[in-house]
């Protein structure tokens, strides 16, 4: 492995017994356990936790502790290493809900009436009481708008469901951990604490764009309070890790509509309204129909965009699961991509939206950024670009506009001459294209539904496939993380 993208942590310090995993620093060991058997039922072995005050640093890796992490990497669509990589770390770290991702009691617990009372209780509230209360208004409505519930707020009488704003421990037996980290938790329907909400008082919330949107945490609560659990859906709401894009409307998903349902059935004006609004799908690698906005090489992954929404295709795996491009590049990558490619000479990646491009060295935007695609040598006539192809070895980029490319030198940053017909220099290529990605020796361009293998050398098509077929379609990917064993 080269360039450290997603490069695991140190693979092996010498002099170290061979047969056990080697490890990586033993903060983020600790803080990865600590994680696994939060949120993954990991169980460490009593004779694990003795360490010594003069253990090494780079402690053994627990071998059991793999299973839990490729489950982990599961869930949230990363490669099923079992490393603990830099950027399984990073998903680790983003800031999410307390409970558990793969406790099994969905759809199983649920309230045996059809109204339920709330009470938003004691002080700590973050934002005027007046907007919490509106703000935790419209969330229950999200969920009454697509079943026969009803949600009455009480004042100081008892209520089904109890909201409250904490911090640290209080008492529960699962305290919050101060800014960031855990946002909130609930619990599921019952009587007593069950169906309660907590709130981590110490997050900085917010109704609009700063700070952790508190309606989007209350819809995802209040999901747990009515008897869902995590999807590893990264489009719906219960996705586990907070997730929200600010030009990003905050709904419930086909996944989280079709969930809640199964629970407690249809709301009477559910057709009239998702007939005027539909619950968004996430993206599908087993649709027939599915196309990519983009596609790239990334390290030694290929990275196929959708909406936003990504597949990694790692060569030692054959499955791939779908994931948010915000796990990997949090809110610096924009949705509904045009074109991406991976310079690796210059160690940095490029995305295309509209007149802009952004720079991305290892995870971060390079600064100044985005800037205009005129920038490339592009007339202003040229808006967008649809893909881009880069060839590492040659060192230069062709990117495609319509029915026209244009052949860039990254050594000399400019563009050689004007723009020639795809159809002269790609035979056998349709226009416009969606995505082009050079791996393996081969061009692969797609176009709609249609994989086009194309043989630079020979210039032509070498084969055809459904676009879907490199994402290894299986159906019922996500019961099989929930379901899988230890
Ligand atoms: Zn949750
Ligand atoms: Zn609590």
């Amino acid at each position: 492995m080269s360039q450290t993208l997603v490069t695991a942590l140190p693979l092996r310090s010498p002099g170290r017994p061979a047969g056990r995993h080697p490890g990586p620093p033993e903060a983020d060991q600790r803080f990865a356990e600590e994680y696994l058997r939060h949120f993954y039922g990991y169980k460490p072995e009593s004779e694990r936790q003795k360490r010594t005050a003069d253990s090494d640093v780079n402690a053994d890796w627990p071998t059991g502790l793999c299973d839990e992490v490729q489950r982990m990497q599961r869930f949230f669509g990363l490669p099923p290493t079992g490393e603990l990589t830099n950027d399984t770390l990073a998903v680790m770290r983003r800031p999410r809900c307390g409970l558990s991702d793969v406790e099994p009691f969905g759809g199983t617990i649920r309230w045996k009436k059809h109204s339920l009372s709330y009470r938003i209780a004691g002080y700590n509230l973050p934002v005027l009481t007046s907007k919490v209360h509106n703000i935790f208004r419209a969330a229950w409505k999200i969920w009454s708008n697509v079943t026969p519930m009803k949600f009455r707020k009480r004042g100081r009488k008892e209520a089904d469901i109890v909201i409250s704003f904490h911090t640290g421990d209080h008492e529960d037996g699962s305290p919050f951990d101060g800014t960031g980290g855990i946002l909130a938790h609930a619990f599921l329907p019952g009587l007593g604490i069950g169906g309660d909400v907590h709130f981590d008082a110490d997050e900085d919330w917010s109704y609009n764009s700063t700070g952790f949107n508190l309606f989007a945490v209350a819809v995802h609560e209040f999901g747990h309070a009515l008897g869902l659990s995590h999807s590893s859906d990264p489009g719906a709401i219960m996705y586990p890790a907070y997730n929200v894009a600010p030009s990003y409307e905050i709904q419930l998903s086909f996944k989280d509509v079709k969930d809640i349902q199964r629970l407690y059935g249809i709301s009477s004006n559910f057709a009239s309204l998702s007939s005027k609004n539909p619950p968004p799908r996430t993206p599908d690698k087993c649709d027939p129909d599915l196309s990519f906005d983009a596609v790239t090489e990334l390290q030694q992954e290929v990275l196929f965009f959708k909406d936003r929404f990504m597949w990694r295709k790692h060569p030692q795996f054959d499955e791939t699961r779908i994931t948010l491009i915000s796990s990997l590049w949090p809110e610096s990558v924009p949705p509904n991509l045009d074109a991406a490619y991976q310079n690796v000479e210059k160690n940095v990646n490029l995305f295309f939206k509209g007149h802009q491009y952004w720079v991305l060295r290892q995870l971060r935007l390079e600064e100044g950024l985005p800037r205009n695609i005129s920038d490339f040598g592009f007339p202003s006539g040229i808006k967008y670009v649809d893909a881009a192809l880069h060839f590492r070895n040659e060192r230069y980029t062709v990117f495609f506009t319509g029915h026209e490319c244009w052949r860039y030198n990254e050594q000399q940053m400019m563009m050689e001459g004007s723009a020639t017909l795809i159809e002269q220099q790609w035979p056998g290529i349709p226009t416009p294209i969606d995505a082009a990605v050079f791996s393996e020796g081969l061009v692969h361009f797609f176009k709609g539904n249609i994989h086009y293998r194309f043989d630079p050398s020979s210039k032509h098509v070498v084969s055809t496939s459904r676009t879907n077929e490199l994402l290894e379609c299986k159906k019922n990917d996500d019961n099989e993380i929930l379901s899988e064993g230890r």
